[in-house]
Protein backbone atom coordinates (compact mmCIF):
# COMPACT_ATOMS: atom_id res chain seq x y z
CA UNK A 1 0.00 0.00 0.00
CA UNK A 2 1.75 3.16 -0.61
CA UNK A 3 -0.22 5.35 2.03
CA UNK A 4 2.67 6.77 3.12
CA UNK A 5 3.22 8.74 -0.74
CA UNK A 6 -0.01 10.83 0.20
CA UNK A 7 1.43 14.38 -0.64
CA UNK A 8 -0.51 15.44 2.98
CA UNK A 9 1.80 15.18 5.76
CA UNK A 10 -1.25 14.23 8.00
CA UNK A 11 -1.44 10.70 5.59
CA UNK A 12 2.39 9.86 5.92
CA UNK A 13 0.99 8.13 9.24
CA UNK A 14 0.98 5.34 9.58
CA UNK A 15 3.89 4.25 7.42
CA UNK A 16 3.93 1.30 4.85
CA UNK A 17 4.13 -1.05 7.83
CA UNK A 18 1.23 -0.13 9.68
CA UNK A 19 3.62 2.51 12.55
CA UNK A 20 2.73 5.47 13.80
CA UNK A 21 6.24 5.73 14.72
CA UNK A 22 6.95 2.61 17.30
CA UNK A 23 3.10 2.30 17.53
CA UNK A 24 0.89 -0.32 15.98
CA UNK A 25 2.22 -3.09 13.10
CA UNK A 26 0.77 -6.22 12.83
CA UNK A 27 1.26 -8.49 15.45
CA UNK A 28 -1.28 -11.46 14.59
CA UNK A 29 -0.66 -15.31 13.86
CA UNK A 30 0.48 -16.35 10.55
CA UNK A 31 -3.07 -17.38 9.69
CA UNK A 32 -4.43 -13.67 10.02
CA UNK A 33 -0.99 -12.23 7.64
CA UNK A 34 -3.14 -12.73 4.45
CA UNK A 35 -6.25 -11.83 5.53
CA UNK A 36 -5.19 -8.38 6.89
CA UNK A 37 -2.74 -8.01 3.73
CA UNK A 38 -6.28 -8.48 1.66
CA UNK A 39 -8.11 -5.86 3.65
CA UNK A 40 -5.38 -3.10 3.11
CA UNK A 41 -5.27 -3.69 -0.36
CA UNK A 42 -9.30 -3.38 -0.59
CA UNK A 43 -9.01 -0.77 1.38
CA UNK A 44 -6.51 1.20 -0.25
CA UNK A 45 -8.69 0.64 -3.41
CA UNK A 46 -12.19 1.41 -1.78
CA UNK A 47 -10.41 5.11 -0.27
CA UNK A 48 -9.31 6.41 -4.07
CA UNK A 49 -12.55 5.34 -5.75
CA UNK A 50 -14.99 7.89 -5.85
CA UNK A 51 -17.98 5.62 -6.45
CA UNK A 52 -17.10 3.47 -2.94
CA UNK A 53 -16.97 6.86 -1.30
CA UNK A 54 -20.09 8.27 -2.77
CA UNK A 55 -22.03 5.73 -1.89
CA UNK A 56 -20.64 5.41 1.67
CA UNK A 57 -21.56 9.28 2.13
CA UNK A 58 -25.20 8.33 0.92
CA UNK A 59 -25.95 5.66 3.68
CA UNK A 60 -24.27 8.07 5.95
CA UNK A 61 -26.67 10.78 5.26
CA UNK A 62 -29.78 8.67 4.50
CA UNK A 63 -29.48 5.31 7.15
CA UNK A 64 -27.14 6.95 9.88
CA UNK A 65 -28.19 10.62 9.82
CA UNK A 66 -25.83 12.58 9.05
CA UNK A 67 -24.13 15.59 8.98
CA UNK A 68 -25.25 15.48 12.71
CA UNK A 69 -25.27 19.08 14.11
CA UNK A 70 -23.11 21.60 16.20
CA UNK A 71 -25.14 22.96 18.92
CA UNK A 72 -24.14 25.87 21.54
CA UNK A 73 -24.91 24.37 25.05
CA UNK A 74 -26.10 27.51 26.16
CA UNK A 75 -26.64 26.75 30.46
CA UNK A 76 -23.72 24.85 30.40
CA UNK A 77 -21.60 28.10 28.73
CA UNK A 78 -23.11 30.10 31.63
CA UNK A 79 -22.72 27.68 34.28
CA UNK A 80 -18.64 27.46 33.40
CA UNK A 81 -18.55 31.39 32.92
CA UNK A 82 -15.80 31.10 30.77
CA UNK A 83 -15.52 29.95 27.36
CA UNK A 84 -18.45 29.04 24.86
CA UNK A 85 -19.12 25.21 25.08
CA UNK A 86 -20.28 23.15 21.82
CA UNK A 87 -21.50 19.80 21.27
CA UNK A 88 -20.72 17.85 18.11
CA UNK A 89 -23.86 15.91 18.17
CA UNK A 90 -22.45 12.49 17.53
CA UNK A 91 -25.27 11.06 19.87
CA UNK A 92 -28.03 11.98 17.19
CA UNK A 93 -26.97 9.17 15.11
CA UNK A 94 -28.88 5.53 14.28
CA UNK A 95 -28.03 3.68 16.85
CA UNK A 96 -27.22 6.64 19.43
CA UNK A 97 -23.38 6.95 18.68
CA UNK A 98 -20.74 7.55 16.38
CA UNK A 99 -19.91 3.87 15.75
CA UNK A 100 -22.29 3.45 12.72
CA UNK A 101 -19.69 5.39 10.65
CA UNK A 102 -17.19 2.88 11.08
CA UNK A 103 -19.77 -0.07 11.13
CA UNK A 104 -20.77 1.91 7.77
CA UNK A 105 -17.72 2.34 6.00
CA UNK A 106 -16.87 -1.59 6.96
CA UNK A 107 -19.75 -3.41 5.77
CA UNK A 108 -19.59 -1.96 2.26
CA UNK A 109 -16.04 -2.80 2.30
CA UNK A 110 -17.20 -6.29 3.02
CA UNK A 111 -19.42 -6.47 0.56
CA UNK A 112 -16.80 -5.54 -2.25
CA UNK A 113 -14.50 -8.00 -1.05
CA UNK A 114 -17.23 -10.33 -2.12
CA UNK A 115 -17.51 -11.44 1.88
CA UNK A 116 -21.15 -12.66 2.74
CA UNK A 117 -20.36 -13.18 6.90
CA UNK A 118 -19.70 -10.42 9.22
CA UNK A 119 -18.55 -10.65 12.60
CA UNK A 120 -17.63 -8.34 15.66
CA UNK A 121 -16.68 -7.65 19.11
CA UNK A 122 -18.60 -5.52 21.65
CA UNK A 123 -18.37 -4.09 25.33
CA UNK A 124 -21.33 -2.48 26.53
CA UNK A 125 -23.20 -3.40 22.84
CA UNK A 126 -23.14 0.05 20.79
CA UNK A 127 -20.66 -1.29 18.22
CA UNK A 128 -22.42 -4.73 18.38
CA UNK A 129 -26.03 -2.70 17.69
CA UNK A 130 -24.38 -0.58 14.95
CA UNK A 131 -22.70 -3.83 13.01
CA UNK A 132 -26.13 -6.10 13.60
CA UNK A 133 -28.02 -2.88 12.17
CA UNK A 134 -25.96 -3.00 8.79
CA UNK A 135 -25.50 -6.46 8.54
CA UNK A 136 -29.46 -6.36 8.45
CA UNK A 137 -29.58 -3.23 6.00
CA UNK A 138 -27.14 -5.30 3.94
CA UNK A 139 -28.24 -8.92 3.90
CA UNK A 140 -25.22 -9.90 5.75
CA UNK A 141 -24.92 -12.78 8.33
CA UNK A 142 -24.02 -11.21 11.31
CA UNK A 143 -22.07 -12.51 14.69
CA UNK A 144 -21.56 -10.43 17.74
CA UNK A 145 -18.49 -12.26 20.44
CA UNK A 146 -19.36 -10.32 23.93
CA UNK A 147 -18.79 -10.91 27.29
CA UNK A 148 -20.98 -13.13 29.49
CA UNK A 149 -20.75 -10.10 32.51
CA UNK A 150 -21.52 -7.26 29.40
CA UNK A 151 -24.36 -9.29 28.49
CA UNK A 152 -25.75 -9.65 31.62
CA UNK A 153 -25.18 -5.85 32.32
CA UNK A 154 -26.07 -5.16 28.93
CA UNK A 155 -29.41 -7.48 28.14
CA UNK A 156 -31.23 -4.99 26.43
CA UNK A 157 -28.65 -4.18 23.71
CA UNK A 158 -28.31 -7.98 23.44
CA UNK A 159 -32.05 -8.74 22.64
CA UNK A 160 -31.88 -5.55 20.43
CA UNK A 161 -29.06 -7.72 18.39
CA UNK A 162 -30.80 -10.38 17.97
CA UNK A 163 -34.03 -8.63 16.87
CA UNK A 164 -31.80 -7.56 14.07
CA UNK A 165 -30.83 -10.76 13.08
CA UNK A 166 -27.18 -10.80 14.68
CA UNK A 167 -26.37 -13.49 16.36
CA UNK A 168 -25.09 -13.00 20.21
CA UNK A 169 -22.19 -15.37 21.00
CA UNK A 170 -21.13 -15.10 25.27
CA UNK A 171 -17.73 -15.68 26.05
CA UNK A 172 -16.76 -17.33 29.23
CA UNK A 173 -13.22 -16.68 29.12
CA UNK A 174 -10.92 -14.72 31.83
CA UNK A 175 -13.10 -11.31 33.27
CA UNK A 176 -15.82 -12.05 30.41
CA UNK A 177 -15.42 -8.55 29.37
CA UNK A 178 -14.23 -7.01 25.84
CA UNK A 179 -11.01 -8.22 25.77
CA UNK A 180 -12.18 -11.47 25.89
CA UNK A 181 -14.73 -10.87 23.16
CA UNK A 182 -12.17 -9.56 20.66
CA UNK A 183 -9.43 -12.61 21.15
CA UNK A 184 -12.83 -15.04 20.43
CA UNK A 185 -13.56 -12.99 17.42
CA UNK A 186 -10.23 -13.36 16.47
CA UNK A 187 -10.35 -16.64 16.81
CA UNK A 188 -13.54 -17.11 14.43
CA UNK A 189 -11.24 -14.76 12.28
CA UNK A 190 -8.58 -17.38 11.96
CA UNK A 191 -10.86 -20.47 11.45
CA UNK A 192 -13.50 -18.80 8.96
CA UNK A 193 -10.93 -16.08 6.94
CA UNK A 194 -12.23 -16.78 3.38
CA UNK A 195 -15.85 -15.84 4.43
CA UNK A 196 -15.54 -13.74 6.59
CA UNK A 197 -14.70 -9.77 7.91
CA UNK A 198 -14.08 -8.97 11.14
CA UNK A 199 -15.50 -5.72 11.62
CA UNK A 200 -13.17 -4.16 14.26
CA UNK A 201 -15.26 -1.07 16.27
CA UNK A 202 -12.28 1.17 17.41
CA UNK A 203 -9.11 2.42 15.81
CA UNK A 204 -7.33 -0.12 17.60
CA UNK A 205 -5.85 -3.78 16.78
CA UNK A 206 -3.47 -4.35 13.57
CA UNK A 207 -2.84 -2.92 10.83
CA UNK A 208 -5.30 -1.48 8.85
CA UNK A 209 -7.35 -1.22 11.50
CA UNK A 210 -6.39 1.64 13.14
CA UNK A 211 -5.98 3.84 9.94
CA UNK A 212 -9.08 2.52 8.59
CA UNK A 213 -11.63 3.56 11.17
CA UNK A 214 -9.90 6.64 11.87
CA UNK A 215 -11.45 7.32 8.39
CA UNK A 216 -13.88 6.15 8.36
CA UNK A 217 -15.04 8.59 11.18
CA UNK A 218 -12.98 11.40 10.23
CA UNK A 219 -16.43 12.82 8.81
CA UNK A 220 -16.79 14.12 12.40
CA UNK A 221 -13.85 16.77 12.31
CA UNK A 222 -14.61 17.74 8.21
CA UNK A 223 -18.20 18.44 9.22
CA UNK A 224 -16.95 20.32 12.36
CA UNK A 225 -14.56 22.67 10.79
CA UNK A 226 -17.50 23.97 8.41
CA UNK A 227 -19.93 24.26 10.77
CA UNK A 228 -18.00 26.12 13.24
CA UNK A 229 -16.66 28.21 10.21
CA UNK A 230 -19.75 29.00 9.27
CA UNK A 231 -21.28 29.58 12.96
CA UNK A 232 -18.55 31.65 14.43
CA UNK A 233 -15.87 32.34 11.65
CA UNK A 234 -12.94 31.35 12.60
CA UNK A 235 -11.70 27.51 14.42
CA UNK A 236 -12.53 26.53 17.95
CA UNK A 237 -9.71 26.77 20.16
CA UNK A 238 -9.73 23.37 21.86
CA UNK A 239 -11.57 20.45 20.53
CA UNK A 240 -12.13 17.51 23.72
CA UNK A 241 -13.67 14.15 23.33
CA UNK A 242 -13.26 10.91 25.37
CA UNK A 243 -10.21 8.21 24.52
CA UNK A 244 -11.50 4.43 24.98
CA UNK A 245 -10.12 2.46 22.04
CA UNK A 246 -9.50 6.31 20.41
CA UNK A 247 -12.05 6.32 17.41
CA UNK A 248 -14.44 8.99 17.80
CA UNK A 249 -11.42 11.23 19.61
CA UNK A 250 -9.26 10.65 15.97
CA UNK A 251 -11.94 11.31 14.27
CA UNK A 252 -12.89 14.33 15.20
CA UNK A 253 -9.50 15.30 15.84
CA UNK A 254 -7.58 14.21 12.40
CA UNK A 255 -9.31 17.49 10.75
CA UNK A 256 -6.97 19.78 13.01
CA UNK A 257 -3.49 18.07 13.34
CA UNK A 258 -2.21 20.66 11.39
CA UNK A 259 -3.90 23.57 12.88
CA UNK A 260 -1.08 24.34 16.07
CA UNK A 261 -3.86 27.20 17.09
CA UNK A 262 -6.42 24.19 18.13
CA UNK A 263 -5.80 22.63 20.68
CA UNK A 264 -7.02 18.97 21.31
CA UNK A 265 -7.59 16.62 24.57
CA UNK A 266 -8.19 12.92 24.82
CA UNK A 267 -9.78 12.36 28.17
CA UNK A 268 -9.26 9.07 29.14
CA UNK A 269 -11.85 6.68 32.36
CA UNK A 270 -10.02 7.71 36.03
CA UNK A 271 -12.61 5.17 37.32
CA UNK A 272 -12.44 4.97 41.39
CA UNK A 273 -8.63 6.82 41.20
CA UNK A 274 -5.40 6.08 39.56
CA UNK A 275 -4.95 3.40 41.34
CA UNK A 276 -3.45 -0.11 40.14
CA UNK A 277 -7.22 -2.04 38.58
CA UNK A 278 -9.26 0.98 39.60
CA UNK A 279 -9.12 2.88 36.08
CA UNK A 280 -8.24 2.61 32.27
CA UNK A 281 -6.29 5.55 31.85
CA UNK A 282 -3.46 3.77 29.74
CA UNK A 283 -1.56 7.16 30.05
CA UNK A 284 -1.72 7.55 33.61
CA UNK A 285 0.60 4.32 34.46
CA UNK A 286 0.36 2.64 31.00
CA UNK A 287 3.40 1.17 29.32
CA UNK A 288 4.75 -0.06 25.70
CA UNK A 289 3.46 -3.15 25.26
CA UNK A 290 1.88 -5.62 22.58
CA UNK A 291 -2.28 -6.17 23.34
CA UNK A 292 -4.37 -7.68 20.26
CA UNK A 293 -2.58 -6.70 17.56
CA UNK A 294 -0.59 -3.42 17.99
CA UNK A 295 1.86 -2.05 20.16
CA UNK A 296 1.11 0.69 22.19
CA UNK A 297 0.38 2.65 25.80
CA UNK A 298 -0.91 -0.82 27.75
CA UNK A 299 -1.81 -1.37 31.90
CA UNK A 300 0.55 -4.16 32.36
CA UNK A 301 2.29 -5.39 35.40
CA UNK A 302 5.96 -5.88 35.18
CA UNK A 303 5.88 -9.32 34.11
CA UNK A 304 3.67 -8.31 30.94
CA UNK A 305 0.44 -9.70 32.51
CA UNK A 306 -2.62 -7.21 31.54
CA UNK A 307 -4.27 -5.32 34.59
CA UNK A 308 -7.51 -5.22 35.47
CA UNK A 309 -8.72 -2.15 34.59
CA UNK A 310 -12.54 -0.60 35.71
CA UNK A 311 -14.78 2.11 34.51
CA UNK A 312 -18.21 3.05 35.24
CA UNK A 313 -18.55 3.30 31.57
CA UNK A 314 -18.30 -0.31 29.18
CA UNK A 315 -16.85 1.91 26.33
CA UNK A 316 -13.82 3.46 27.86
CA UNK A 317 -13.03 0.47 30.46
CA UNK A 318 -9.98 -0.92 28.12
CA UNK A 319 -6.31 -1.44 28.82
CA UNK A 320 -5.09 -0.43 25.75
CA UNK A 321 -5.17 2.56 23.72
CA UNK A 322 -5.17 3.12 19.79
CA UNK A 323 -1.74 3.49 18.24
CA UNK A 324 -2.03 7.10 16.69
CA UNK A 325 -3.11 7.94 20.08
CA UNK A 326 0.31 6.91 21.56
CA UNK A 327 1.92 8.41 18.76
CA UNK A 328 0.64 12.01 18.67
CA UNK A 329 1.33 12.18 22.27
CA UNK A 330 4.69 11.67 22.22
CA UNK A 331 4.84 14.73 19.76
CA UNK A 332 2.44 16.39 22.21
CA UNK A 333 0.07 17.42 19.45
CA UNK A 334 -2.46 15.91 21.41
CA UNK A 335 -2.90 16.31 25.71
CA UNK A 336 -4.76 13.70 27.81
CA UNK A 337 -6.34 14.15 30.78
CA UNK A 338 -8.75 11.74 32.61
CA UNK A 339 -12.05 12.05 34.48
CA UNK A 340 -13.38 9.99 37.67
CA UNK A 341 -16.48 8.11 37.96
CA UNK A 342 -17.60 10.01 40.05
CA UNK A 343 -16.83 13.42 38.32
CA UNK A 344 -18.64 12.25 35.45
CA UNK A 345 -22.03 10.88 37.66
CA UNK A 346 -22.28 14.82 38.05
CA UNK A 347 -21.98 16.03 34.97
CA UNK A 348 -24.10 13.09 33.35
CA UNK A 349 -26.63 14.82 35.79
CA UNK A 350 -25.72 18.64 35.11
CA UNK A 351 -25.97 18.19 31.15
CA UNK A 352 -29.44 16.65 31.73
CA UNK A 353 -30.67 19.15 34.33
CA UNK A 354 -29.30 22.42 32.01
CA UNK A 355 -29.44 21.12 28.34
CA UNK A 356 -32.28 18.41 28.42
CA UNK A 357 -29.32 16.49 26.57
CA UNK A 358 -28.68 12.99 28.02
CA UNK A 359 -25.16 12.35 27.26
CA UNK A 360 -23.36 8.60 27.22
CA UNK A 361 -21.07 8.10 30.84
CA UNK A 362 -18.14 7.74 28.03
CA UNK A 363 -19.08 10.95 26.46
CA UNK A 364 -19.69 12.84 29.73
CA UNK A 365 -15.93 11.80 30.44
CA UNK A 366 -14.88 14.42 27.33
CA UNK A 367 -17.69 16.98 29.43
CA UNK A 368 -15.92 16.78 32.73
CA UNK A 369 -12.80 18.09 31.48
CA UNK A 370 -14.48 20.71 29.09
CA UNK A 371 -16.65 22.30 32.02
CA UNK A 372 -12.85 22.20 34.16
CA UNK A 373 -11.22 23.89 31.33
CA UNK A 374 -14.35 26.15 30.60
CA UNK A 375 -13.43 27.97 33.66
CA UNK A 376 -10.08 29.02 32.93
CA UNK A 377 -10.95 30.33 29.19
CA UNK A 378 -12.15 33.44 28.44
CA UNK A 379 -16.16 34.08 27.16
CA UNK A 380 -15.20 34.98 23.48
CA UNK A 381 -13.19 31.57 23.38
CA UNK A 382 -14.38 28.39 22.05
CA UNK A 383 -14.24 25.16 23.31
CA UNK A 384 -16.34 21.73 21.03
CA UNK A 385 -16.89 18.76 22.71
CA UNK A 386 -17.73 15.59 20.77
CA UNK A 387 -20.53 14.19 22.32
CA UNK A 388 -20.10 10.66 21.16
CA UNK A 389 -23.09 9.23 21.85
CA UNK A 390 -26.45 8.99 24.35
CA UNK A 391 -27.19 8.44 27.54
CA UNK A 392 -30.69 6.11 26.86
CA UNK A 393 -28.93 3.13 27.25
CA UNK A 394 -27.22 4.09 31.34
CA UNK A 395 -30.11 5.74 32.51
CA UNK A 396 -30.78 1.96 34.56
CA UNK A 397 -27.34 1.67 35.50
CA UNK A 398 -27.11 5.26 36.75
CA UNK A 399 -30.40 5.17 38.60
CA UNK A 400 -28.95 2.08 40.49
CA UNK A 401 -25.85 3.76 41.54
CA UNK A 402 -27.89 6.90 42.75
CA UNK A 403 -30.41 4.84 44.16
CA UNK A 404 -27.28 3.17 46.07
CA UNK A 405 -25.86 5.95 47.49
CA UNK A 406 -29.18 7.87 47.90
CA UNK A 407 -28.52 11.17 50.20
CA UNK A 408 -25.01 12.30 47.96
CA UNK A 409 -27.07 12.00 45.26
CA UNK A 410 -28.47 16.29 45.22
CA UNK A 411 -29.18 16.21 41.53
CA UNK A 412 -31.62 13.93 41.25
CA UNK A 413 -34.49 14.70 43.58
C1 LIG B 1 -17.62 2.87 22.18
C2 LIG B 1 -17.83 4.24 22.63
C3 LIG B 1 -16.74 5.08 22.99
C4 LIG B 1 -15.32 4.62 23.06
O1 LIG B 1 -14.76 4.24 21.85
P1 LIG B 1 -13.72 5.13 21.05
O2 LIG B 1 -13.22 4.20 20.02
O3 LIG B 1 -12.66 5.57 21.99
O4 LIG B 1 -14.47 6.28 20.49
C5 LIG B 1 -17.02 6.40 23.33
N1 LIG B 1 -18.27 6.88 23.35
C6 LIG B 1 -19.33 6.11 23.04
C7 LIG B 1 -20.70 6.69 23.10
C8 LIG B 1 -19.15 4.76 22.67
O5 LIG B 1 -20.21 4.00 22.37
Amino acid sequence: MSVSAHPDPRFQQPDATGHFGRYGGVFVPETLMTALQELGAAYASARQDPAFQAELRQHLQEFAGRPTGLYLAERLTRHGGGAKIYFKREDLLHTGAHKINNALGQALLARRMGKQRVIAETGAGQHGVATAAVCAKFGLDCTVYMGAVDMERQALNVFRMRLMGAKVVGVEAGQKTLKEAISEAMRDWVTNVRSTHYILGSALGAHPYPMMVRDFHRVIGTELREQILAREGRLPDEIVACVGGGSNAIGAFFEFLDEPSVRLTGVEAGGRGIRRGDHAARFEGGKLGVLQGCQTYILQNDDGQIELTHSVSAGLDYAAIGPEHAYYRDRQRIGYAYATDEEVLEAFQLCSLLEGIIPALESTHALVYALRRAKEMAPDQILVVNLSGRGDKDVQQVAAILAATKGQAGGIK
